[in-house]
């Protein structure tokens, strides 16, 4: 699936460490940078856009998909099925886009089992104070829904130690600077650039 002009990376984090507002401003500030959008059982939250922030499934419509092997990868997360379909990360890849999935730590354990390439990132918070106030911040759950986040972001933090990075967002732009960086140093990898500038190395370095 992955190319030697494509990289495939995965963006971990707990809610309310700022992933999805990181991953964001990295899609629109690189270019030929994309992500997978998943499929959710989830209820659509009122700011959220079909499609784009989620596809949103019945769970009828996830069970038929994991049956008929749809999923590169898919968990059940706070009592409902996340999933990146092969096609949201086939078609980014061929169009010759790197490709973020931002998936939990489940997730993330069958794509390095099955891509051992991809290059996995996780986000902590500063604080675990900083981590309930941007829950409650939120403002979109209930308390009850906010506390057992709470309780699932800590053990999605314990898996910290699977990724190749990590990136504390404490000052946003610090973090979307880290973040960018870890994208671009392996846009620039010797192996893929000696493939993607073939002809002119060659032209470089023959007299
Ligand atoms: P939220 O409901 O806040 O959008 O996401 C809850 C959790 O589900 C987050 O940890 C997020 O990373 C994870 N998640 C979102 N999409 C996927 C996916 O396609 N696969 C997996 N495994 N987890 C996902």
């Amino acid at each position: 699936m992955k190319t030697n002009q494509t990289e495939m990376f995965i963006v971990s984090a707990p809610s309310g460490a700022g992933k999805t507002s990181l991953v964001r401003r990295a899609i629109g500030e690189l270019k030929d940078l994309t992500v997978a959008v998943s499929h959710t059982t989830r209820a659509q939250r009122p700011a959220e856009v079909d499609g784009e922030d989620y596809h949103f499934v019945s769970r009828e419509t996830f069970e038929e998909m994991i049956d008929s092997d749809h999923f590169l990868e898919y968990a059940e997360v706070f009592g409902n099925y996340y999933g990146t379909s092969m096609g949201a990360v086939n078609d980014a890849l061929t169009a010759g886009q790197d490709v973020i999935l931002e998936i939990d730590w489940q997730g993330a354990a069958q794509v390095r089992q099955k891509f051992s390439e991809v290059i996995s990132i996780f986000i902590l918070p500063p604080s675990r104070a900083t981590l309930i106030e941007r829950l409650r911040g939120r403002g979109q759950d209930s308390d009850d829904v906010i506390e057992r986040r709470t309780a699932e972001a800590v053990l999605e933090m314990q898996q910290y130690h699977h990724a190749d990075y990590l990136i504390i967002n404490d000052d946003f732009d610090e973090a979307l600077m880290e973040l960018k960086s870890v994208v671009t140093s392996h846009r620039v990898l010797k192996s893929r650039q000696a493939h993607l500038h073939a002809g002119l190395i060659t032209s470089l370095t023959h007299e």
